[in-house]
């Protein structure tokens, strides 16, 4: 079908018609504004995804510096220990060459005194060697729970992906369409119309239901009603300032 210059048309069609072309172009915008929103909440939805990961990447890192942490303080005690041990060994060899019974006492208590030291060294060995152990562990637990979370995200990235093919898809459609019935429509009109879906979360037309305008809810003046049931003008809600549309078959009261 030809339809001459687009927008331009020279016969222009009834402003009845053209309120109905606007209906059906409502029709559309709603579905392309629901889409868009749908779009445009994808990168959030996947940023929240990696932010999610990158999280438990940290907590896993930070799980094993404290681990090679925990591990070097171990080292450090075992080196400990074994200097003292070297220690009392050497003191022990050395107990037989004393000459006096006090300096063999007093070597003894000084033995006696590394041997405290070692138990207490021993205790800290058996907490970072405790310490160590849970931390393995936990770290483990936590790289295997990764894996599946990563696995889980790597999923809804797919899933998110297609979806954003699919509205990408759907959108062209819907444009087609559009673009199939703005042009019947006066410049002038849609251009009103466009401005108004732009400031009215994608609703410009607002169907009159019980007296109120669908859009907004106020209650209209019974004139107002009736003039856009002549459909002779566009009539606009004065509260929201939607263009007012009512079906054939409503009574004016
Ligand atoms: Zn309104």
């Amino acid at each position: 079908m030809s339809r001459g210059a687009k927008g331009d048309n020279l016969e222009q069609k009834p402003i009845k018609e053209q309120i109905v072309l606007l209906i059906d172009l409502q029709g559309i915008d709603s579905e392309i504004y629901a889409l868009n929103k749908e779009k445009s909440a994808i990168p959030g939805r996947l940023k929240s995804i990696e932010d999610m990961l990158d999280a438990k990447k940290t907590g896993i890192k930070q799980a094993e510096d404290n681990f090679k942490n925990i591990q070097l303080k171990l080292r450090e005690k075992e080196g400990n220990l074994q200097q003292k041990e070297e220690q009392i060994k050497k003191l022990q060899g050395q107990l037989y060459t004393l000459k006096t019974n006090k300096e063999y006492s007093t070597m003894l208590t000084e033995i006696e005194g590394v041997k405290t030291d070692n138990s207490l060294i021993e205790e800290d060995i058996i907490k970072f060697m405790d310490e160590t152990e849970f931390i393995k562990k936990k770290i483990l637990e936590e790289k295997e729970l990764f894996k599946l979370e990563e696995a889980k995200a790597q999923k809804g990235k797919e899933s998110m992906d297609l979806k954003a093919k699919e509205i990408e898809a759907k959108l062209a459609e819907l444009n087609e369409k559009r673009n199939g019935i703005a042009p019947d429509i006066e410049k002038q009109i849609i251009a009103r119309y466009e401005k108004i879906l732009k400031n009215k979360d994608g609703l410009a037309i607002a169907h009159i239901k019980d007296g109120s305008c669908g859009g907004c809810h106020m209650n209209l003046p019974p004139q107002v009603i009736s003039d856009v049931k002549l459909r002779e003008d566009i009539v606009v809600c004065g509260s929201c300032l939607r263009i007012l549309y009512i079906e054939d078959n409503v009574e004016i009261n």
